[in-house]
This record gives C-alpha cells, structure tokens and sequence, in this order.
C-alpha cells in the first residue's frame, strides 16, 4: 500500500528535478550493531534528572525524567519542548554532541491551500531543519555543509491532494489528506528532504533511487523505531524500490562495503548506473548479491 502511495513521489520528483550544573556520567559502549553509543547524564536545578543518549550518527534523544515521570524529546525537535530550566543545559549537551547543526538552512510553510496541517507543518520543520545538514553529510561529506548557500530555502507545501508527498527541487509537497490519516508518518518528511538533498540529474534506475533514499530513511533517521520492511525470500526482489531495496541496501553496508550508499550516490550524480556499477565495484551483480543477502536471512530463520 505505502509502496504505491509514493510512486507519486518518483514519478513527480523524476519528472521535476531528475535532495551545570552537576555530575556528569560519560559512558561509551557499543550497541549490537556495533554502533557508539554515548549517554550523559545530567541534573535538573530544582530536582530531576535529563539522560541524554546518542546512538551511532543516527539516533540522539533525551528522557526527561521529573518527578518519577518520564519524556523522551528528539534532538530535532525544538528546545521550547524542555521545561525553561533545561534548556541551557540541554542546548550545551546537543552542541557537545554535535547536534545542533552549524549550518542552519530556513524552511518556509505554505499552509494555504490546507490550513488544518499547520501544527504537523511546524513539526516537519523542525526535522527538515535537523535533517538536511546531516543528510547532506552523509551523502557529500562535512566541506558539503560549510558549502550551502546562507539562504538555503526549503519549501514545504501542503495540498489537499491524493498520495503522500514528493519532492521537486528545493520544495516538498505533502498530501494534507495522508497527514490527516496518518499523523505518525514523519519519516515521509525525511524521504521528501533526502530526494532535496540527493538533487539528482534524471535518474534511470528508479528502484535504485528509491532504496537509497528509505535506506537514509530507515536505517539511519529512524534506525532507533526497527520499522524495517519485510523482505518476502521468495516473492521479494532487489528492484521492489523502497524498503525492500533499503534492506538489501542495508545488508550490503553491514557485509561488503560500508561505503555503499555514498558510492552510488556518485553514481546518480554522475547519471551512471548502479547495475553497472556493483559488477565493476564488486565483481557479482545486483542480482548475484540479492541472492546471498537472501541467504542470509534464511540462516538467520534457521538460527532462532
Ligand atoms: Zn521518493
């Protein structure tokens, strides 16, 4: 269903632009993914506790945690959401941690055509503004994000349209309709700002695309949710396009290149092909290597 709900998205994107206070407790361990993780900890002035977590790149959020209750905040969501007592000490541990981004780009909302989205439009943006610097990094490397321009403008639209979103140069346009039945869905704001940041020429190998962009999506900005796609061994194929390619995307990080995704990011740019390219890069094709991450899930079965 979601599947066919964003193929508006490739067809409109293709068509259109073819991107304290007091102790303080370090802790560095691994995940089981073998990713960082780093936890700080720190006092509230009137009592109270915020732990502070990052995981990998990926995932950075706080548990405030005041008077036995617990709320956990994103890093991308805005500062006003912490109680006014912690918000110096919470704006000093994300810049410790490398969380407020250094390039700040601006989002402008349109809101005109549906203004019952207004409240999720503030909410978008406050994860477009997290994303795009990161997700720029990621593909292009940090000398990227010095490089965008001071008046770098995302613009996000809201239409009363059928579909979910798609991004056409520098704007993103949601269905006001989807957000109204699907109030959750703020990964599709982190696929809509990736295809801004990809800012690809015309792209051929749209599966290839797609999986590149819900990789970013699911494994990286949502890698803390495990809200993967399930890969069907014997239905499912490598050009299925989304979250079934970002899985396999998502394997061959993990065990032939962890390099992968910034790779065929070169590839779109250069308006190559990635079949082509994973025999020239790793002497099998796309093909050849489904099979084997195919295998590997079956051992995995097997196994539990
Ligand atoms: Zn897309």
């Amino acid at each position: 269903m979601k599947r066919l709900l964003y193929g508006i998205c490739a067809v409109a994107f293709c068509a259109a632009s073819c991107l304290c206070f007091s102790q303080e407790n370090d802790q560095n361990a691994k995940n089981e993914e073998g990713k960082e993780i780093v936890k700080i900890e720190k006092d509230l002035p009137s009592g109270g506790k915020i732990l502070f977590q990052k995981v990998g790149q990926e995932a950075a959020f706080a548990t405030l945690d005041v008077d036995g209750k617990k709320v956990e905040i994103d890093a991308f969501e805005p500062i006003s959401r912490f109680p006014e007592e912690a918000r110096p000490i919470v704006e000093e541990v994300w810049n410790q941690l490398g969380e407020i981004p250094k390039k700040t780009i601006k989002v402008e909302i349109d809101v005109a055509e549906a203004p019952d989205a207004e409240e999720w439009a503030e909410r978008a943006k406050s994860r477009v503004l997290y994303w795009y610097p990161k997700v720029v990094a990621m593909l292009d490397g940090e000398e990227a994000v010095d490089k965008i321009p001071e008046d770098f403008t995302i613009k996000l639209i809201f239409k009363d349209m059928d579909g979910v979103a798609y991004a056409a140069g520098r704007s993103i346009t949601v269905s006001s309709r989807y957000i109204k039945r699907n109030p959750l869905d703020f990964g599709l704001v982190v696929h809509e700002t990736t295809h801004v940041a990809q800012a690809y020429p015309r792209v051929r190998e749209v599966w290839a695309m797609e999986g590149e962009t819900d990789y970013i999506r699911y494994f990286i900005t949502e890698a803390r949710s495990k809200n993967h796609w399930r890969v069907d061994p014997e239905r499912s194929k490598y050009t299925d396009s989304y979250g079934i390619t970002a899985s396999y995307y998502d394997w061959i990080v993990r065990n032939v290149d962890a390099d992968f995704i910034k790779k065929i990011h070169g590839v779109f740019r250069s308006r190559g092909s990635v079949e082509k390219f994973v025999v020239e890069e790793y002497g099998k094709s796309c093909q050849e290597l489904w099979d084997e991450f195919i295998k590997s899930l079956d051992n995995q079965t097997r196994q539990n």
